[in-house]
């Protein structure tokens, strides 16, 4: 039987969530199969597609572009390759599947929707799913199917939807990079310098580069660094360990070093890991500044610099920490060797609120009249959060005029903006761009040449 190898490609927006392989002509006829054909992808694990014609621009790259969930089933990440084959599709006689992280109310209706929703889709055990539901994406775990392989879901399948979350699938972030809007140079920095040494630390050891322990994102809130944070995890196939800062001293009263020393026990255990600190100010304030409090401030602070210091030998734990106040995070913290390395995640601009919208519409039904672009120019100094709250808002205000409404209209978004401002003030980016300058300044004499 023909097989072709392929490198793995991200999918465009309006493609996630189909289910599709976006490959070109010349593959297809290797294979011997058109659009519409079902295909075997084969990487860590082995999952299926629908094989749906290549962007004009990705004709004779022998590449294969699929969706975050698509890569996650098959268990391989961009730019790695995978084996592709023209699929053996039997009809599905059972399938189970489970929540992946929330409890469900299943009665027989719930399960026929479900059964709709996913009728003609090929499935392979082990997968996760989405199910479109009133605009929202929502993920399955495939958790069993009669027979086994590739099956698809026909009138006769049986469906069982069950109400717990399937145990393999509680805690895996499932946050992929095309859920962000913009943020591409952002997302590329963090691959280097999180996913790469988790994949590969074989890499790193052999050129003798010490991979980044620390990485702190800072930049206005809302934007996306715990969204970016989430997603190189997924990636990176790594557990996903977080912490908010706030939470140490509260729910640890008395014991704040020991959540620290706990988080980091976690993650080795559960290496390969990022570890997730968020409001990273909170935890390590900058000291005299009036914050510290009988001295546990300092003990903590301690405590993660203890911690952060001694993993020389850790190839496989990354510690992401994220501040909307970098100013006030203690130095020390900041020293090489530690967060050493700064990424500044910016408010959106034109291009990525686009995409924001794109992402927080997807499956919302927008009347004609819904401009996408103009909501664009509408929304200058609104954060990604301040979007999505702004299309759900939307979406809510269209129910409140009908409850029956078949569509949302740019009325109904226009409602939306009035109650739904920006939080981002117009001096933020400024304001963050010197502090960036000033750590560089500091740092420059102390950071050796990578
Ligand atoms: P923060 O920068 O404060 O960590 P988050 O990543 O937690 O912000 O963003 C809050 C929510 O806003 C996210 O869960 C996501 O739903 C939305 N959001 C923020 N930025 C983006 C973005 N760039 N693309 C898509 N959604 C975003």
């Amino acid at each position: 039987m023909s097989e072709v190898q392929l490198r793995v490609g991200d999918a465009r927006q309006r493609d996630v969530g189909r289910g599709i392989a976006r490959i070109d002509q010349r593959t297809m006829q290797k294979l011997g199969i058109s659009a519409g054909d079902v295909i075997e992808i084969v990487g860590k694990r082995t999952t299926s597609a629908i094989a749906w014609p290549a962007y004009s621009e990705d004709q004779n790259r022998d590449m294969i572009r699929i969706d975050g969930f698509t890569r996650k089933n098959a268990g391989v990440a961009i730019n790695e390759y995978v084996i592709v084959r023209p699929a053996k599709v039997k009809e599905a006689l059972n399938v189970t599947l489970a929540p992946v992280d929330m409890r469900l109310n299943v009665d027989e209706d719930f399960t026929n929707f479900v059964k709709n929703r996913l009728m003609e889709r090929t499935l392979v055990e082990g997968d996760t799913t989405l199910v479109m539901m009133l605009g929202h994406a929502i993920p399955f775990v495939v958790t069993k199917t009669r027979p086994h392989g590739i099956v698809k879901v026909t009138a006769e399948t049986r469906l069982t939807i069950l109400s717990e979350p399937a145990p393999e699938g509680k805690g895996v972030p499932r946050t992929t990079y095309e859920d962000i809007g913009g943020l591409h140079e952002e997302i590329q920095r963090v691959r280097e310098m999180v996913e790469l040494p988790l994949r590969h630390p074989e890499l790193f050891q052999r050129l003798g580069i010490e991979p980044p322990k620390g990485v702190l994102l800072h930049g206005p809130p809302g934007c996306g660094k715990t969204l970016l944070a989430r997603a190189v995890a997924t990636e990176s196939e790594a557990n996903f360990i977080t912490i908010k800062g706030p939470e140490v001293f509260s729910k640890w009263v008395g014991e704040s070093e020991k959540a620290i020393r706990e988080v980091f026990r976690k993650a080795r255990m559960a290496a390969p890991a990022v570890i997730f600190f968020d409001e990273i100010d909170s935890l390590v304030p900058r000291r005299g500044l009036g914050f510290a409090d009988s001295g546990v401030t300092e003990r903590v602070i301690s405590q993660l610099l203890t911690e952060m210091d001694g993993i020389v030998t850790l190839e496989d734990v990354v510690v992401i920490a994220a501040t909307n106040r970098p100013d006030i995070v203690d130095p020390a913290v900041l020293r090489p060797g530690r967060f050493d390395r700064l990424i500044y995640v910016p408010e959106p601009d034109e291009k990525s609120r686009l995409q924001i919208f794109k992402i927080y519409t997807k499956g919302m039904p927008l009347a004609k009249d819904v401009s996408l672009e103009n909501l664009v120019a509408l929304t200058k100094n609104y954060s990604g959060a301040d979007i999505e709250a702004l299309c759900r808002e939307a979406a809510m205000q269209a129910l409140r005029r009908d409850v029956n409404a078949k569509e949302v209209t740019m009325k109904d978004f226009e409602e939306a903006l009035k109650r739904i401002g920006p939080s981002i003030t117009p001096d933020m980016e400024k304001w963050y761009k010197s502090f960036m300058q000033q750590v560089r300044q500091v740092q420059k004499p102390a950071t050796p040449v990578a």
